[in-house]
């Protein structure tokens, strides 16, 4: 049976002899696994349009395994982001935190929808060499997709008793799944990670705002490392 799809090509991996196996993440089919026979000979034509980070649309070929992958036509192949090596170097690593979130065959197009955004978005900024943005949208993107998945971030309140968190002391557990107040985090002082000022306020943004608009948030490099603190350690606590 014949399936066309709308994917962007997260990964591949080579097999054999010329084949290589890619993950496509897609619109009608969520994150789906497929073979291209011959990818890698000389002549190939198929490899140049499946390559990673691009938007295209697929044709595979299945009645039951991987399938096989037979056409594909190039929608975006983000070719701002993909000059420049600190944004394929953040990209490779959101997609890489995406492709350890979602489960496969699982569409959802509002997650599908995120993660067309996010390259957009990198790709505007790579064009316009705002660099030290790469990680912030990265960090924002994540968030946003725990969030769809459903590991949401408690941000206003305190996780444990419901208080409202005070910006001055703020303080992190992912296993409670969000911010804590101050008496809270002493309670739970083996398991909350105490985090600077600006990072709470970051997160709220992050969940309250599309991606296009956090290119807007001032934040410090050391701002953007506390707050990576934060969402790694989230992200090994739900995967
Ligand atoms: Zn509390």
């Amino acid at each position: 049976m014949e399936y066309r799809y709308t994917g962007i090509i997260l990964n591949k991996r080579n097999v054999g002899e010329t084949d290589r196996i890619y993950t496509i993440y897609t619109l009608e089919g969520g994150k789906v696994r497929s073979l291209a026979k011959g990818v890698r000979k000389s002549q190939a034509k198929l490899a140049a349009s499946l390559e990673n980070i691009t938007l295209t649309d697929i044709t595979i070929i299945k009645s039951r395994g991987l399938g096989k992958i037979t056409g594909s036509i190039v929608e975006n192949n983000f070719s701002e982001l993909k000059k420049d090596c600190d944004a394929l170097l953040e990209t490779f690593a959101g997609l890489s935190i995406f492709e350890k979130l979602v489960d496969f065959e699982n569409p959802d197009a509002k997650v599908f929808s995120l993660l067309k955004n996010y390259l957009e978005v990198v790709d505007f900024i790579a064009r316009s060499g705002n660099v030290e943005k790469q990680l912030l949208l990265r960090l924002g993107f994540v968030v946003k997709l725990l969030d769809l998945l459903g590991y949401s971030m408690e941000v206003d309140h305190c996780v444990a008793c419901g208080k409202k968190i005070s910006e001055k002391f703020p303080c992190f557990s992912s296993q409670h799944g969000g911010a804590l107040c101050e008496d809270c985090a002493k309670d739970n002082a083996q398991c909350s990670l105490s985090v600077r000022v600006n990072v709470i306020k970051m997160l709220r943004l992050f969940l309250k705002n599309n991606l296009q608009a956090l290119i807007k948030i001032k934040a410090t490099q050391e701002d953007c490392d506390s707050v990576r603190l934060v969402v790694d350690d989230f992200v090994r606590w739900n995967s």
